[in-house]
């Protein structure tokens, strides 16, 4: 009773023991690039000690109390824009941290999907096959393609374990890796408990331990801040660069260093349409492509008021502060600072955003350097023509990537039957973009192999996702995986050595499976 799902009050974390998998776990994957970030030789996933690891099986009985012990964190978060209380980590459970001694580097790693802790409220502490293979997959493409991500190690199957989801399904889970797995939701549950304490202590960690800043003069928090709504300025702005949609973006899921946190109802943009949601249970389209920076926004204001009394504080230092807070008669002094603040930050979090956005976006187009008018003249006009004529996002762009100048034309991107209104639409914006190019003197040579290394070929959108769980799943097969995983290690290749399926995969979406949405059920 005592060690089952509860509140857990003044702490940041619970020890916890991975459930052990009952019998003949299986690994079917592992990231070559994860291992190679950890500081880990491939080999070592061959050995049973590391089977045993990543399924939930490790041996932690006779760790003494200096020794490592797993753990769970304690966490809430404002889900679709309300209050949840408290969440945490319902079934992951983190092992160890390691550095990487060439980078220097510390990874937390973590198996989602071990089992029951503190904080699996009301459910089963797994994840299901189908869920794990879409994590796996998705935070080692986002690495390749640089986007800032929590990282995926090992996918692992147990086969004796089912749950109850849409269907009776089998469970795996997935060994997971990150520089700091706290969130914005980290800092609201002590905020919302009161508890200055741990809130404290949560900054001080986070500042000096996680961001790694170093600080004598000024605010600390204030800066902590700021590094953090810089992070996440920076990451979302890479998402819409790139089409891509988290699907549930509660403060939960929004990591404090700015990384692609949560694949839930996850997707790549396919045909254009910022209006998309991934997730089916997003009626209000709250979480929607076009609503991104936005919603990170909001998410970085619930942060700041957690912390308010922190960075707006004269002297956080001060023993009286530190013991009691704000007196009551300067209240209302400090949320006008606070609100004063906030928008100034705020400020900070647009010029970010749009610095990145437009330097990527120039990037992805071709050109040598972004030019003022670029916004205007080019990634606005390129974006209402993938809307109009429902192009998929990332086969604009790869197909523009991939053609010589002169034979860049509008037939190359409308279906054989387009009207002469939609060629000489497309046409149009065609010859402003080569006259773009000419203007930078930019030559096929230079181009095409430059925007081939930021326009990846493999794109893993769902459809895709869903052919891969089918086939592994249902199917039985195990090379498929392999393949997949070529692909996510190099999306910007044209080939892939052995993959038959590639050029399918990279190819137009099937028309029954465009923009398709997920449940969060996973
Ligand atoms: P998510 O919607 O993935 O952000 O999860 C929200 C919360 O639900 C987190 O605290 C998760 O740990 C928890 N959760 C989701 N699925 C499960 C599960 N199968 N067992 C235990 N906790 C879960
Ligand atoms: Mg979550
Ligand atoms: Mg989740």
């Amino acid at each position: 009773e005592k060690l089952g799902p509860r509140q857990v009050k003044e702490a940041l974390y619970t020890y916890v023991r991975p459930t052990p998998a009952t019998a003949n776990p299986e690994l079917l994957a592992v990231s070559p690039a994860a291992f190679r970030d950890l500081g880990l030789k491939l080999e070592e996933a061959e050995t049973k000690e590391f089977v045993d690891l990543v399924a939930g099986n490790g041996s932690y009985e006779d760790v003494d109390e200096n020794g490592v012990y797993p753990w769970a964190q304690c966490y809430g978060g404002w889900q679709f824009g309300q209050f949840a209380g408290q969440l945490g980590d319902g079934r992951a459970i983190s092992l160890f941290e390691g550095t990487n001694p060439q980078t220097g580097k510390r990874y937390e790693v973590q198996l989602k999907g071990a089992g029951k802790t503190p904080y699996s409220r009301f459910a089963d502490g797994r994840a299901v096959l189908r869920s794990s293979i879409r994590e796996f997959l998705v935070s080692e493409y986002l690495n390749s393609i640089g986007i800032p991500t929590t990282r995926a190690l090992a996918l692992t199957l147990l086969p004796n374990e089912m749950v109850v989801r849409e269907k009776m399904e089998v469970c795996a889970i997935v060994a997971r890796m990150a520089e700091s797995w706290i969130r914005i939701g980290t800092f609201d549950i002590f905020r919302a408990r009161g508890d200055r304490v741990r809130l404290r202590q949560l900054c001080d960690y986070v500042h000096e331990e996680v961001l790694g800043l170093t600080m004598t003069e000024g605010n600390k928090y204030e800066a902590m801040y700021r590094e953090i709504v810089k992070r996440n300025a920076k990451v979302v702005a890479l998402w819409q660069v790139y089409g891509f949609m988290n699907g549930v973006l509660n403060t939960d899921n929004t990591s404090i260093l700015g990384l692609s946190l949560d694949f839930g109802p996850f997707a790549f943009m396919d045909k254009f349409d910022p209006s998309y949601t991934p997730n089916h249970d997003d009626y209000l389209l709250r979480y929607s492509f076009r609503n991104q920076p936005t919603i990170i926004w909001w998410n970085l204001v619930r942060l700041a008021e957690d912390i308010a009394e922190l960075i707006t504080v004269e002297d956080p230092h001060d023993a009286e502060f530190i013991a009691n807070g704000v007196p009551e008669a300067d209240t209302d002094a400090l949320i006008e600072k606070a609100e004063k603040l906030i928008a100034s930050i705020g400020e900070d979090y647009k010029t970010v955003f749009l610095t990145t956005y437009k330097e990527k976006m120039a990037e992805r187009m071709g050109f040598k350097s972004f030019k003022e008018e670029d916004f205007d003249s080019h990634f606005s006009p390129v974006l209402d023509l993938m809307e109009k004529h429902e192009f998929d996002f990332h086969l604009f762009f790869r197909k523009l990537a991939e053609t010589p100048v002169k034979e860049i034309k509008a037939e190359i991107f409308l279906p054989a039957d387009a009207s002469k209104k939609d060629i000489k639409d497309v046409e149009g914006y065609l010859t402003m973009y080569k006259e773009r190019l000419a203007e930078e003197g930019i030559t096929d040579e230079m181009r095409i192999p430059q925007m081939k290394k930021t326009n990846p070929k493999f794109v893993p959108k769902n459809w895709v996702l869903d052919e891969i769980i089918k086939r592994v799943e249902k199917d039985g097969e195990r090379e498929v995986l392999k393949d997949v995983v070529k692909c996510v290690m190099e999306p910007f290749e044209d080939t892939w050595e052995g993959v038959k399926d590639a050029e399918r995969w990279c190819g137009p979406v099937p028309k029954d499976k465009q923009a398709m949405q997920c449940s969060c059920s996973s």
